[in-house]
């Protein structure tokens, strides 16, 4: 039995939107959940009782393999109805659910995310297994279209064979969880390949898939490096799409390999980092701009793409947002992730902890420091959000992911901002803080960017609200959770019939 399969599946009482202005949006400073508290003791048991076990990493052979058996598997996969694969997934999305603190606990020890994080999470996977069943069933059925006298054609859509999916560990369920059904559902199977950093929550949604009903030879993981395993199943002769969501170097490898690849050409959907700014004019309200930053800067200690990594504030009303962020920093708590009152938690490794330290003390000698959380917990790899200021726009060349703001000030006209946030080439999230709604209406027109959030914070993902993707450095859309995701997965026939010819 899984270790996440719980005594009893009895359904808990869960908040229905965790993220947003609406209705149901319960958030403290940093976004720990208040309706966590509600569920408090589940999650509390399920942290206790988690324990990480090792799985061992596949081989490039063992990716061979699996494609073989996916490959022979397709047929019968993409020929089952709509309707059986679509219902396979509204079975996950119920059995997710019920699960629900399990898979926090996991989330908290595999990857370190705070509490109020893991519950955001977990339903977020849950809302992609339900929305892309419906979205399926609502787009890619097979439709009539208009022709002339005589004939009849019909435009279907079908899986084009065995997808790649990658995915990063920094929402190892819900990025994960979410390009395995949509491909799965477009009649795809999967090769399904985790970050190395999180393999195990992927490892239990995969049998997870397998508990409802999905077959073996329709998804497989593989768990195992990027350069091995990964590049083993892109170069793959049998590949048939590839689905990442990782860095833009990363993405760029895997362009590389499949353009270089003999044999058909496959699509690549490709969702990367950001260099995401806000825009802060002079008639913005300094307590709305300063709750918007630490959200968007800090929550998850800044490991997520959407973070806000460039404040280009009003000179004139710069002082004082930056004298009130200040305090604001200094009362976060960084600490341990499981702990309810942790606003900020620790980053994901060692590896990130070393390197995106060294960028601290680097931007230490080189900007002008304006704002520091203090950490007083002991646990491992917690860095103390920070703030600096620097002089121009387009000082800013490379994501750090982490808790790590960059401030500039600006006069005059607020166009040569957006063009310059332009000129950064990426084009992930944007906020904009103004009153002036004509103002705001306007930059967004103009921001070659995938997500614009306007007089609120940039943490917004929501699955069928605010469908999530980006442009140029980015990511190549179409957006996770909107509806124009699944067609990306699915090769499209026409069939065409003279009507008037014998037997027509
Ligand atoms: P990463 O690019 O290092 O790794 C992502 C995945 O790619 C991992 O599974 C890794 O094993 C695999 N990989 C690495 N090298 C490979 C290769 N040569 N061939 C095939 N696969 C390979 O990214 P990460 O550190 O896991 O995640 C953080 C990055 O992801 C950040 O840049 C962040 O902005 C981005 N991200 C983007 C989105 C989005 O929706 N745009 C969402 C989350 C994260």
């Amino acid at each position: 039995a899984s270790p996440l399969a719980p005594s009893s599946d009895e359904a808990l009482p869960l908040p229905q939107v965790l993220y947003g202005s609406g209705p149901g949006a319960r958030a403290n400073s940093v976004g720990v959940d208040l309706a966590c508290l509600a569920m408090r003791a589940p999650l509390d048991a399920a942290v206790a009782t988690t324990h990480l076990s090792t799985l061992s990493m596949h081989s490039a052979a063992d990716a061979d393999a699996a494609m073989q058996r996916l490959h022979a598997g397709f047929d019968a996969w993409s020929a089952r109805p709509l309707a059986e694969r679509a219902a396979l997934l509204r079975k996950a999305a119920d059995l997710l659910e019920a699960r629900l603190p399990a898979y926090c606990g996991l989330l908290v020890k595999e990857a370190h995310k705070t509490l109020g994080d893991t519950v955001a999470e977990v339903r977020e996977a849950v809302d992609f297994c339900r929305y892309y069943a419906d979205q399926a069933e609502a787009r890619l059925m097979d439709q009539p279209l208009p022709g002339p006298t005589g004939e009849s054609n019909l435009l279907r859509l079908h899986g084009r064979g065995v997808f790649v999916c990658i995915s990063p560990w920094n929402f190892p369920l819900a990025i994960f969880a979410g390009q395995v059904v949509a491909a799965l559902v477009a009649g795809n199977t999967v090769a399904a390949k985790p970050a190395e950093q999180t393999p195990l929550v992927a490892q239990h949604f995969v049998a997870l898939l397998h508990e409802v009903g999905v077959p073996q030879d329709a998804v497989a993981l593989l768990h195992g490096l990027g350069e091995t395993v990964g590049a083993a199943l892109v170069a793959h002769p049998l590949t048939a799409g590839v689905c990442f969501t990782g860095s833009t170097q990363v993405a760029r490898l895997i362009n590389r390999t499949l353009a270089a690849k003999d044999g058909p050409i496959v699509p690549l959907i490709a969702e990367t980092g950001g260099l995401n700014a806000m825009v802060v004019d002079s008639t913005a309200l300094p307590e709305q701009v300063v709750d918007a930053v630490v959200q968007s800067a800090f929550r998850s200690a800044g490991q997520r793409c959407s973070a806000l990594r460039l404040l280009c504030v009003h000179e004139g009303i710069a002082d004082g947002v930056i004298e009130m962020l200040r305090g604001a920093m200094a009362e976060l708590r960084v600490g341990d992730p499981a702990e309810l009152a942790t606003d900020v938690g620790p980053l994901i490794d060692d590896e990130a902890f070393t390197a995106i330290g060294a960028q601290v003390r680097r931007l230490r000698g080189e900007a002008k420091l304006l704002g520091e959380t203090p950490v007083r917990s002991s646990f491992p790899r917690l860095l103390a959000p920070i703030a600096f200021e620097i002089g121009r726009i387009a000082e800013l060349k490379t994501e750090i992911f982490g808790p790590v703001l960059h401030v500039v000030r600006w006069g005059g006209d607020v166009n040569e901002v957006v063009r310059q946030i332009n000129a950064l080439g990426y084009g992930l999230t944007l906020g904009v803080q103004t009153r002036i709604d004509s103002r705001a209406q306007r930059i967004a027109d103009t921001a070659r960017i995938g997500n614009v959030y306007v007089n609120r914070n940039m943490i917004g993902a929501v699955v069928g609200v605010q469908p999530f993707g980006g442009e140029g450095l980015s990511g190549t859309g179409p957006k996770a959770g909107g509806p124009h995701y699944l067609y990306r997965f699915c090769a499209e026939q026409t069939v065409t019939v003279n009507t008037a010819a014998a037997g027509g």
